[in-house]
C-alpha cells in the first residue's frame, strides 16, 4: 500500500464524482488535499465531508482553463505546505453527437478543459515538482483516449491528446525525479455519465454499436497490455472512482 501520510496533493474537478471520491481516498489514506472546482460551493462540500471523517482538507474555487489562476493555486498551495507531491488533472467535461452537426466552437469548449485544463495543471505542476526533485503528475484521460467512442469525436480527440500528452512527459521528467502517469477510467456512473451529453445511447444505439463495442474492448486490452509491458503509466479503472489513486503506482 502507497504511503499518502502527510503528502500533500491538488485534485481539480473535485466537486463531484471522480474527483471527489479521490479526494475522499487520498485524504483517508492520509494526504493534505486541496480540492478545486468550478463551483466552490460542490469543491467546499467536498472539504467538509473530509473534516467530516478526520481528514485534512481544503476547498479553492478554480477554473481549468484559465492559466494563471492555475498557475497560481498551484504555486501557492506548494509554497503553504512546503511540497507538493501530487497533481491530479481530473476536472473535465463531455460532449456527444455528429460532427456534422458542430462547428469548431463544440471542439474549442470541450479542448479547454479537457485538454488545455491539464496542460495548465501539468505544467505548474511540473515546474514546482522539477524544482523540489520529486512528485508525481497524474492526469485522468478516459476509455476513450485509446478507443474512440462512437458520437463522442471532440471528447475523443480530448482525451487522445491527454494520453500523448502524458507519455511524452513521462519519458521526459523521468531523469528529474518526476513521475507522470494517465489514467483512462472506464465507466464509473457519475453526474457526467447520468447528464448522457456523451453519447445517445437508445436500445436501437447499443445494438448498432455493439460489434464496435467488441472491436473497442478487445483493442484496448491490446493497447493496456502494451502499455503496461512498456512502463507506459497506463491503465484502466472500470469499476470505481476511489481506485484512482492506483494511478500513482504506474
Ligand atoms: P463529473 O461531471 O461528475 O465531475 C466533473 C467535475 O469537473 C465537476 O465537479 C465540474 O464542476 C468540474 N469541472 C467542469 N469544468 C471545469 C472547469 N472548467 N474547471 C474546473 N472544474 C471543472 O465527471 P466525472 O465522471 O467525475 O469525470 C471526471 C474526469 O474523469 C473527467 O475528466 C472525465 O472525462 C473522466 N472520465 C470519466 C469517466 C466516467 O465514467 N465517469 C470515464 C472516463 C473518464
Amino acid at each position: 500500500m502507497p504511503g499518502f501520510k502527510n503528502k500533500v496533493a491538488i485534485v481539480t474537478g473535485a466537486g463531484a464524482g471522480i474527483g471527489r471520491a479521490l479526494c475522499l481516498e487520498l485524504a483517508r489514506r492520509g494526504a493534505h488535499v486541496t480540492a478545486t472546482d468550478v463551483d466552490a460551493d460542490n469543491a467546499e462540500e467536498t472539504a467538509v465531508l473530509i473534516a467530516e471523517t478526520g481528514g485534512s482538507a481544503e476547498a479553492l474555487p478554480l477554473d481549468v482553463t484559465r492559466e494563471q489562476d492555475v498557475r497560481k493555486l498551484i504555486f501557492d498551495a506548494a509554497e503553504k505546505r512546503g511540497r507538493l507531491d501530487y497533481m491530479f488533472n481530473n476536472a473535465g467535461i463531455s460532449m456527444g453527437g455528429e460532427v456534422r452537426d458542430m462547428s469548431s466552437g463544440h471542439f474549442s469548449k470541450i479542448m479547454d478543459v479537457n485538454l488545455w485544463g491539464v496542460i495548465y495543471g501539468t505544467l505548474g505542476a511540473y515546474e514546482v515538482m522539477t524544482r523540489q526533485g520529486f512528485g508525481h503528475i497524474v492526469n485522468i484521460a478516459s476509455f476513450y483516449g485509446l478507443v474512440p467512442l462512437p458520437l463522442s469525436t471532440p471528447y475523443n480527440t480530448s482525451k487522445f491528446a491527454v494520453v500523448g500528452l502524458s507519455h511524452s512527459l513521462r519519458a521526459e521528467a523521468a531523469g528529474l525525479g518526476v513521475h507522470v502517469s494517465v489514467a483512462c477510467p472506464g465507466y464509473i456512473k457519475t453526474d457526467l455519465i447520468k447528464r448522457g451529453d456523451m453519447v445517445r445511447s437508445t436500445a436501437e444505439d447499443a445494438l448498432a454499436l455493439a460489434p464496435f463495442s467488441l472491436y473497442s474492448v478487445s483493442k484496448a486490452a491490446g493497447v493496456i497490455v502494451r502499455g503496461v509491458k512498456r512502463n507506459q503509466g497506463m491503465i484502466v479503472f472500470p469499476l470505481h472512482a476511489k481506485l484512482m489513486w492506483w494511478a500513482t503506482r504506474f
